[in-house]
């Protein structure tokens, strides 16, 4: 993918809703147990909610029991980017769109296995798409 997308922060203040801005503009995180997705257990995948970009699949998300949505790989490594974040007075690395640059959360390695990984994302900066006939009932 090399359809990288850049915008001012005018241009986002315009597409996004002013919570998913603080998220995904201001590296915001939204408070824990409140995100939409994160107790969802339907199947399908979960875009970025800037550009669209799929980013994890609900076959790789857990319960990690942290308040934020879980997974343990992203659907590709492309499509995701890392930094170092060291705000708060920690060393963490952020997780990033590496299409359009949108903070997402943060990786940390107390995840399972067999990556041994935990993707810890604000629900805010992911949209949930359904898989088509996914409902399973279990
Ligand atoms: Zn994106």
């Amino acid at each position: 993918m090399k359809d990288k997308i850049t915008k001012t922060n005018e241009e986002w203040r315009d597409t996004l809703t002013p919570e998913q801005y603080r998220i995904t503009r201001e590296k915001g995180t939204e408070r824990p147990f409140t995100g939409e997705y994160v107790l969802l257990k339907k199947k399908g995948r979960y875009e970025c909610v800037a550009c669209g970009n799929e980013l994890f699949s609900s076959d790789s998300k857990y319960d990690s029991g942290s308040g934020w949505p879980s997974f343990w790989e992203p659907v590709s490594p492309e499509k995701i980017g890392t930094e170092r974040d060291t705000s708060l007075g920690m060393v963490r690395t952020e997780v990033v769109c590496d299409r359009c640059g949108a903070h997402l959360g943060h990786v940390f390695e107390d995840g399972p296995q067999p990556t041994g990984l935990r993707y810890c994302i604000n629900s805010v900066a992911l949209e949930f798409v359904e898989e088509e006939g996914g409902e399973s009932g279990t």
